[in-house]
């Protein structure tokens, strides 16, 4: 083994560059954009949520259920934290998530580039474009475009870690975007946009855009419920639950739980005590949301705002408790590639093999990173897939070494 290419500057394709360090081999590091890591600058809100104390296999997805499992066996999978520790990331927990002791993913990107410049055997080229790939015997030959001018270049080891259809700055198509596992034979699974903001038509909530709330959301479908925060978003609605419920969402017809920590018929005996005296509706739920919120489903459940709770006919009380509990809300839709977190699909995982990362159809070839039809729920998840498909090729590279 002589030379080896990673293809992207994302997490994946520094961490696996920074384990490679004091391997008697070169490694060139491939970027497109003029800096590494575009997208983990913008990670966790600047912050970089890292992992997470409850790491297991049900937070990832693939269109492979059985693979998945699969591949979460392996040792490596199961400790992204000593991984950080080996790639010298400081990092604090919040709750359950670990997010980086400086707080700035801006400042670890620049701490990871420098680490990479001062690695004897790393070549970081940024700028370059790999554009295609053909094999030439039991090498790759790469078509590199970088600044206006087009070479070739040939490697013994290929590490495809190019990441998924997001684009910090657009660089093509979908098509364009998986050329390369493509052009090698490679099956791409269906890609869809993961970790979505979810869009609503008519905007129901355009006028609380803003406002955080904790709420339970449910797929009418599937019947599948989510609790946590959301924020609400003059298209719709997004926030941390929001983005995980994305990804499970099936259909376009969900519903919303204004009061997710409280069980409706504690609430309904609490309102039926306060039917008795006067007692205005607006402050008694004022105690559990926001005012405005508060205003707005009074709004929608044609309840005036300075209404006593006794005066309100049954028929307006039932709307009322549906539209706190199950508030419906129809033809929700992700939003495109652009905005989204992560990518669904990619990379098959029938024809990589699991325990290795390697193709099962090229001998030398490697994926890794959010190319591969697996990704995982908001909270540090896709970082540390990145990190333990970055332990797992290079562990592997230094066996064959
Ligand atoms: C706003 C936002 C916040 C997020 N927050 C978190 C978080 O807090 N925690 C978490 O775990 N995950 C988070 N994610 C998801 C996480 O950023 C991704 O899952 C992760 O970056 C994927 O890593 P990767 O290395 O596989 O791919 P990427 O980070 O996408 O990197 C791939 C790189 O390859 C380069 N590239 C592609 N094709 C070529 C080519 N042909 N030639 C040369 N270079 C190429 C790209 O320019 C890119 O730099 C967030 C995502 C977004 C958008």
């Amino acid at each position: 083994m002589k030379k080896i290419a990673v293809v992207g500057a994302g997490p994946a394709g520094i961490y696996t560059s920074i384990l490679l360090k004091d391997f008697p081999v070169g490694v060139t590091l491939f970027e497109q954009n003029k800096s590494i890591g575009e997208k983990l600058k913008l990670t966790g809100g600047g912050r970089m949520n890292i992992t997470n104390k409850v790491f297991s296999v049900d937070k990832f997805s693939s269109s492979q259920p059985k693979l998945l499992k699969h591949f979460f066996k392996n040792p490596i999978a199961k400790n992204p934290e000593s991984i950080f520790s080996e790639l010298g990331i400081e990092w604090v927990w919040e709750e359950n998530r670990a997010i980086l002791a400086s707080g700035e993913a801006v400042e670890e990107v620049f701490r990871l580039k420098n680490e990479l410049e001062q690695q004897k055997n790393v070549n970081l080229v940024l700028g370059s474009k790999v554009s295609a790939v053909t094999k030439k015997g039991d090498l790759f030959e790469l078509t590199v475009q970088s600044h206006g001018k087009t070479s070739k270049e040939v490697f013994d080891v290929l590490i495809l870690m190019s990441g998924g259809m997001f684009r910090v700055r657009e660089f093509g198509d979908k098509e364009q975007i998986y050329t390369l596992p493509i052009s090698l034979g490679h099956k791409i699974q269906t890609i869809t946009p993961s970790l979505s903001p979810l869009s609503i038509e008519g905007k129901p909530f355009r006028a609380l855009a803003g406002i955080s709330l904790r709420v339970e959301l449910t797929d009418i479908q599937t019947k599948k419920s989510l609790k946590g925060d959301l924020v609400l978003t003059h298209f719709g609605i997004s926030g941390p639950v929001v983005l995980d419920f994305s990804s499970m969402l099936s259909g376009t017809e969900m519903e919303m739980n204004f009061l997710p920590d409280i069980l409706e018929s504690d609430f309904v005996e609490k309102f039926q005590v306060f039917r008795q005296g006067k007692h205005f509706v607006r402050t008694f739920l004022k105690a559990f949301l926001p005012q405005r919120v508060v205003d707005f489903l009074l709004e929608f459940s044609q309840i005036e705002k300075e209404s006593l709770i006794a005066d309100i006919s049954k028929e307006k009380l039932k709307k009322l408790r549906r539209n706190l509990f199950r508030y419906e809300l129809n033809n929700v839709s992700k939003q495109d590639f652009s905005a989204c977190w992560t990518t669904k699909g990619g990379v098959d995982l029938a024809e990589v093999s699991l325990s290795t990362l390697e193709s099962k159809k090229h001998q030398n070839l490697f994926f890794g990173g959010e190319i591969l039809d697996i990704d995982g729920l908001c909270g540090g998840y896709n970082i540390s897939f990145a990190a333990i498909c970055a332990k797992i090729v290079t562990e592997t590279l230094k066996k064959l070494a």
